[in-house]
């Protein structure tokens, strides 16, 4: 780990004792900003919207994924784990909207300002359709189009077909006889080993 390098001002070790901590020395905090309504519990965090909303004041869609500067306070527990609540400000309408995580249904939930899209809701149930079915009724592909990628799929696998068949050869040819190639390499090796022996004596002479 690199090491933290910190600018300690001259008169800094004057009185290390009253001036505590570098930070404490600057009236500052580690967090910076971001910690600017701490004494009220709360800690500003980057906070990415979990589903898509509709802004309660402005009714603007807001789509999942959005990120707020979010005002985070711990608002309770379900068992050990923390109940956290993020306090956003709509970049709409300046309006704030409430999401809390739920530990109980390990999921996050609109409190106030906005509404969730009811992901849970199944429109056959509703004398609807279902969206997923509509992929089935979708414009047929362009017959032609989808003719020329089928014939590219062909064209490569019969190119992995040539391969994997030389690569089959290849095996074949060196698997087909063990003993003759094992007994080659054996014999290789003890003539290596003759060209050695002589070679070393002389250099431990
Ligand atoms: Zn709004």
């Amino acid at each position: 780990m690199q090491g933290f390098n910190k600018y300690y001002p001259p008169d800094f070790f004057d009185n290390v004792e009253k001036n505590g901590s570098l930070n404490a020395y600057r009236g500052k905090h580690a967090l910076g900003d971001r910690a600017r309504k701490l004494d009220q519990g709360i800690l500003i965090t980057r906070f990415e919207l979990p589903f898509n909303i509709w802004c309660g004041t402005c009714n603007n869609h807001i789509g999942m994924g959005v990120r707020y500067n979010a005002e985070k306070k711990k608002i309770g527990a379900y068992y050990s784990t923390p109940i956290f609540s993020f306090r956003c400000k709509c970049h709409l309408c300046d309006a704030w909207f409430e999401i809390h995580t739920d530990p109980k249904n390990t999921r996050y939930v609109v409190v106030s300002g906005a509404r969730q899209k009811d992901e849970d809701w199944n429109p056959e149930e509703n004398g609807g359709y279902a969206v997923h079915d509509t992929e089935a009724h979708a414009v047929p592909v362009d017959p032609l189009a989808s003719l020329e990628k089928t014939t590219d799929v062909q064209k490569g696998l019969v190119k992995a077909q040539d391969r994997l068949e030389s690569l089959q050869e290849v095996s074949e040819h060196y698997n087909s006889d063990p003993f003759s190639l094992s007994s080659k390499v054996r014999k290789r090796f003890r003539e290596e080993k003759k060209v050695e022996k002589p070679r070393n004596r002389r250099t431990t002479r």
